[in-house]
């Protein structure tokens, strides 16, 4: 089995590029980033406040989380329930932030990546791929572009989606996150030491994958000499 790990900050591009990539490869795309939408959004659902350590770990045995592929795409089951669309919104990015703060949570969702990459070849993308889920994975990359750029991107997906939040609450919200994803104890996002770093500020969508795959078929083809 291969296992690529894509991670970087919110709205990098990583399951644009992952996806793409993919494709591109015959592997499965794992998005662990709505697996902890999911437990955001059951918080949510039951009232409880996603910050609050306590309640969350003691609601968290109420949590079914599972992951289906339809035509190669990735669904996000929560509780028997497709939630793969009512998970991107805003309100739910927020609430998973502060759910996987919490060391229990990411236990929780731990066994569930780690068992995919046991069964199939796959690109996942998320905060701590490279440095906790899969350290082993063949190839890591670390997947940045400004704050500006990432905060537009997001913002024309959202505006595509029909909702309109303001550029400026999307970029506060999207730095929010950012700082805290990187200074929480628990699985912080950082760059593994041997991830390739991408930075795709500036870069068309077209540019991006064409240089993530080449980095990716570098790396593997460095594996297979190395074995070899
Ligand atoms: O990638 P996405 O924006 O969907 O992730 C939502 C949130 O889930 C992130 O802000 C981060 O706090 C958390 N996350 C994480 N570890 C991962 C993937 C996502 O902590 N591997």
């Amino acid at each position: 089995m291969i296992a690529i790990a894509i991670d970087g900050p919110a709205g990098a591009g990583k399951s644009t590029m992952a996806r793409a990539a993919a494709a591109a490869l015959g592997f499965i795309y794992v998005d662990t980033g709505a697996l902890y939408r999911a437990v955001g959004l059951h918080m949510l659902e039951k009232g409880i406040v996603p910050r609050d350590a306590d309640a969350v770990k003691q609601e968290l045995g109420n949590v079914q989380v599972s992951l289906e592929f339809q035509q190669g795409e990735q669904h996000v089951f929560l509780c028997g329930k497709d939630v793969s669309q009512e998970i991107r919104t805003p309100e739910v990015s927020m609430a998973a932030s502060a759910v996987s703060a919490i060391p229990e949570v990411r236990a929780f969702l731990f066994d569930l990546q780690k068992n995919m990459a046991k069964t199939h070849s796959v690109i996942m993308d998320g905060r701590d791929i490279g440095t906790v889920v899969l350290p082993q994975a063949q190839v890591k990359i670390f997947l940045t572009a400004s704050d500006e750029e990432r905060a537009n991107r997001r913002y024309r997906e959202l505006l595509e989606k029909g909702k309109a939040p303001s550029y400026e609450e999307v970029l506060s919200d999207l730095r929010k996150r950012d700082y805290d994803d990187s200074h929480r104890a628990a699985a912080p996002l950082k760059p593994a030491e041997d991830a390739v770093l991408v930075d795709t500020t500036g870069m068309s969508l077209e540019e991006s994958i064409e240089k993530i795959l080449a980095v990716i078929r570098q790396k593997l083809s460095d594996k297979t000499k190395e074995i070899n």
